[in-house]
């Protein structure tokens, strides 16, 4: 679907047409974008040391002085956290005590990988340059830099796994350019712009599926999806709806033209379509209890939601579904409970918050023939997959999207 404007406008579209300028304007002043995007790495830890190894090709150590070191295949470099400085060794020798580093290669397709030792973490492989520096709070703060489809690739490996058909992939692809478009000075004052969290989209570096997903996101190349006023949008998405996605209102409190409860069809026969969890009738008392509410009297339990709702019923006191599955630790809001003997049954549909996409329902669409657009415009309501290329302004925008 192309965007085009035609001359002469209506009010209607000279609003859109407004707005639609003002997102380009504000993206492109937040971006006087390099043509890469600069990620934090494990964002949700404190760093201590970590550990580079070099996995194909060769890179270089630099500091802002005369620190000028090459890694080459299999070399190791240990970085450790010292104070308000970073401690660098690799297996032959120490390379001094350093404020910042960066660690950089000429050639985009090679490889390194990290492994956190303190805290131990899972070892993940990376394109690009890096650049490892400490904030005034003593945190180590790593980067990883790579064009933007590297890093979109990524993201989709780390949501979706590796077993989705290209159309799913592509409409992820656009999902997740739409987010990063919307969100680049996110992280400004750390000195990065996306973090590898679920606070902005999980990131872990490149995969075994990396080509053909890779291969989506080309072939999308440019894409974004916008809402009915030409803004960009927020392009929300869980694992599985339940058979009913929600109202973004009735989840965050902020009415979204484009995030409409809908009935979902293709929800069936996948890993998180059903679940059940049992907890002790005295579990169940003790957080109604903590909710400080009255127990005293004699409760109907029974509770039935066949359509999505809000809340559950205690003899008229109101609990929010969203507090007891949070609680419970339950995987949605969408579910049953029944008592029997002296335990409580949770029986549920779906994973997650149930706004926008769902995610096995998008997989199940591409199998069965479903495009990358059908499978967008089915969860977001009244929208536009535009090409950001079509515009001047946007062409400047991200570069490395073209191909090499
Ligand atoms: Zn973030």
């Amino acid at each position: 679907m192309r965007f085009q404007i035609t001359l002469p406008l209506n009010n209607f579209q000279k609003q859109t047409l407004r707005l639609f300028i003002l997102t380009i304007l504000l993206v492109v002043n937040n971006a006087s974008y390099s043509q890469n995007i600069k990620i934090g790495l494990y964002r949700n830890f404190e760093l201590r040391t970590l550990i580079f190894k070099v996995q194909e090709g060769s890179y270089t150590i630099t500091n802002q002085d005369s620190l000028n070191v090459e890694m080459n295949a299999s070399d190791v470099l240990f970085v450790t956290a010292l104070g308000q400085k970073l401690s660098l060794w690799n297996s032959a020798q120490h390379l001094g005590i350093h404020e910042s580093i960066k660690i950089t290669t000429k050639n985009s397709q090679n490889k390194m990988s990290i492994e956190p030792a303190y805290p131990v973490l899972p070892t993940q492989k990376y394109y690009g340059n890096f650049e490892i520096t400490i904030d005034t709070a003593n945190r180590m703060t790593a980067t990883n830099t790579v064009p933007l489809k590297e890093y979109l690739a990524g993201v989709i490996e780390a949501e979706s796994g590796t077993r989705a058909l290209p159309e799913y992939y592509k409409a992820q692809a656009i999902i997740c350019r739409t987010y990063v478009l919307n969100h680049l000075d996110r992280h400004k004052q750390e000195n990065f712009q996306i973090c590898d969290e679920v606070h902005c989209q999980v990131y872990k570096g490149f995969g075994i599926e990396h080509g053909p997903i890779l291969k989506a996101v080309e072939e999308t190349k440019g894409q974004a999806i916008i809402d009915n006023q030409g803004m960009l949008i927020t392009a929300a998405f869980h694992a599985n709806s339940g058979g009913e996605t929600a109202n973004s209102e009735d989840v965050w409190s902020t009415t979204m033209s484009y995030l409409r409860s809908k009935s979902d069809p293709y929800f069936e026969k996948h890993r998180h379509s059903h679940w059940t969890v049992t907890i002790s009738l005295d579990e169940w008392t003790e957080f109604l209890q903590k909710m400080n509410l009255d127990t005293t009297n004699k409760t109907k339990i029974k509770f039935i939601q066949k359509k999505r709702t809000k809340f559950y019923l205690l003899n008229d006191q109101p609990i929010l579904l969203s507090d007891i599955r949070s609680h419970f630790k339950l995987k949605s809001t969408l579910f049953s409970i029944e008592k029997s003997e002296n335990k409580i049954i949770f029986n549920g549909r779906g994973y997650g918050h149930g706004v926008g996409l769902s995610q096995e329902s998008a997989m199940e669409m591409a199998r069965r023939g479903k495009s990358y657009q059908e499978i967008i415009n089915f969860f977001y309501t009244d929208i536009k997959i535009i090409d950001i290329y079509q515009t001047t302004y946007l062409q400047a925008l991200f570069p490395e999207e073209e191909p090499q």
